[in-house]
């Protein structure tokens, strides 16, 4: 599978991207012929150490995945943490709701030294291949404006010392907020690039704690609520021509995967070992026929109608998958 390409039967171009937590598994994302990376998340630099990051570390863990994916693109999230895991930072508020809380963008925008440690790291870095900067659980258009404003600033640092960075960058943001997708029409005029991250987004659409076991059963991808709010982001990114992915779990999962082209995605990014599944699946249908399931989804009202149909739909096109 691996230097087949990932087209559809009537010839559509599916893109399909690994996700990764760690420089070394770029060579898994190689090795099964993604096309770039959807996901590199970065957060793996601040745990198990007693001191946050230099720029140095950053840069090092930076360059060794762009330069290893040559011309393909590599999307780097900026940091995805809560305060426990910082060092440097005092110890957070005994948050009661951390998920609610002070995590992610947020904490990058209050902590901006740190950040923009960060972002220069990421810039200087993207001279060296196509990299891409993507701002986690962004919930309003300020939020995403005061990001770029630090990004703006760490540019003109680097500026400033004359170091060079690719000025053209792009800039993008991850859905994973529902607030975020009620915005899309307005966000759409300020990002180069959307992914969808189902993980949080289900959470916070279906009021349920993705780590609570006790609530386990109420966490799907499948519920019709989900599906909406996702094909609505996907129509709004669509309508504008801006690019939008997923790179939640969802998207590596193939029993979604015709859902998903149905909808309007022509990009995934998944772990590293869905890739070849997902691609089956793509080589094995075509658009229509993916539409057609999406419209038969929107048909149905709850999650468990909706897994059975689209696990009926997935065994005829891939009889030996697992489900
Ligand atoms: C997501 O929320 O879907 C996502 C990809 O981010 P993470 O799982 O790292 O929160
Ligand atoms: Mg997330």
């Amino acid at each position: 599978m691996r230097d087949l390409p990932a087209e559809t039967t009537d010839g559509t171009r599916i893109d399909l991207l690994g996700n990764i937590e760690f420089p070394y598994e770029v060579e898994q994302c190689r090795l099964r012929g993604a096309s770039g990376i959807g996901l590199y998340r970065t957060e793996f630099l601040y745990l198990g150490c007693d001191d946050d990051p230099t720029e140095e570390s950053h840069y090092e863990a930076y360059a060794l995945v762009v330069q290893a994916m040559g011309e393909k693109p590599v999307i780097m999230r900026t940091l995805d943490l809560g305060a426990d895991k910082m060092r440097s930072l005092p110890d957070p508020e005994d948050e009661r709701n951390p998920f609610l809380g002070l995590r992610s963008i947020r904490l990058a925008l209050r902590n901006r030294d740190l950040f923009r440690i960060q972002l220069r790291a990421m810039l200087r870095a993207s001279v060296l291949g196509d990299l891409r900067i993507m701002f986690p659980m962004v919930s309003t258009i300020m939020e995403f404006r005061q990001a770029k404003m630090v990004l703006a600033d760490a540019m003109e640092d680097l500026e400033e010392a004359g170091v060079a960075f690719n000025r053209e960058l792009k800039v993008g943001m991850m859905v994973e907020v529902p607030s975020a997708v009620m915005m899309m029409d307005r966000f759409v005029e300020e990002v180069d690039f959307f992914s969808i991250g189902t993980n949080d987004l289900i959470q916070y659409c279906l009021a349920v704690d993705r780590s609570n076991k006790d609530v386990a059963n109420l966490y799907t991808a499948a519920d019709p609520a989900v599906i909406r709010m996702i094909e609505m982001a996907v129509r709004a990114a669509n309508e504008s021509q801006v690019p939008i992915s997923m790179c939640g779990q969802m998207s590596g999962n193939p029993m979604y995967t015709m859902l998903l082209l149905g909808m309007g995605l022509r990009c995934l990014s998944a772990t590293p070992a869905a890739i070849p599944e997902v691609k089956r699946v793509c080589r094995s249908v075509s658009i229509e026929h993916c539409e057609s399931i999406a419209k038969r989804v929107s048909s149905l009202e709850d999650a468990r109608q909706i897994k059975t149909f689209l696990k009926e739909e997935l065994s005829k096109v891939f009889p030996e998958f697992p489900l």
